[in-house]
């Protein structure tokens, strides 16, 4: 996908993070690799007002190459990720209050359920804290990513950045990494949430990768 349908993707699947309660106001953006850059949501703008010719395009620094709007704040941290992993086609910022209640006490999301090894292949893990505005938090999405199978990371007092191959896979990683955020925290409240074993998480994520859904 390039272009004018990229701009189309994109503008759509921004309305879903309100609609699945990810963001507040104008925070949370998703970017979508295009070629030797990147298309971003536009800065300070309300979801309902954002237009496929709104999206901005920059460089893989996070420079504006195309458009009339400032880029998002975040849009450097989304050119580092990309830089550094090539694998990555679209990339996913909120602040979802579940997943970042546990980013705000630096805890990673334990992996007790089996939607998590499934779709996380075991704990979403915690990142350091990092200033917005360069590249540290960039640095720090990718050093911990980039050796874990989890598509999502939260990062410490801050929020939840996800990846994928597309856009869309990004979206659905942060829709359910708040769900199992939020299902996590219920099971705290009950009592001692029981741990799932690592040959069970194995098996749970190999099963899910290799042989579930449509083929
Ligand atoms: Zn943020």
């Amino acid at each position: 996908m390039s272009g004018a349908d990229l701009r189309a993707e994109l503008t759509a699947l921004h309305l879903e993070l309100p609609r699945q309660g990810l963001v507040t106001w104008t925070s949370g953006n998703i970017s979508a690799r295009d070629g030797e850059g990147l298309l971003i949501k536009p800065s300070g703008v309300t979801f309902e007002d954002l237009t496929p010719e709104s999206m901005v395009r920059t460089d893989l620094h996070g420079q504006r190459t195309e458009g009339r709007l400032s880029p998002s704040s975040d849009a450097a941290t989304h050119a580092y990720i990309y830089r550094h992993l090539p694998h990555v086609g679209g990339v996913v910022h909120t602040h979802s209050p579940y997943a970042t209640a546990w980013a705000a006490n630096a805890r990673e999301i334990p992996c007790i359920l089996t939607a998590m090894a499934d779709e996380f292949g075991g704990p979403i893990p915690c990142g350091g804290f990092a200033l917005i505005g360069g590249e540290e938090i960039g640095a720090e999405v990718v050093r911990v990513l980039a050796g874990h199978r989890s598509p999502a990371i939260i990062l410490q007092n801050h929020g939840v950045f996800t990846i994928g191959p597309t856009p869309r896979a990004a979206l659905k990683a942060a829709v359910m990494a708040e769900d199992v955020a939020r299902t996590a925290y219920l099971a705290h409240q009950l009592g001692q949430p029981q741990p799932l074993s690592p040959a069970d998480i194995n098996r749970l994520y190999d099963r899910y990768t290799t042989v579930y859904g449509q083929r």
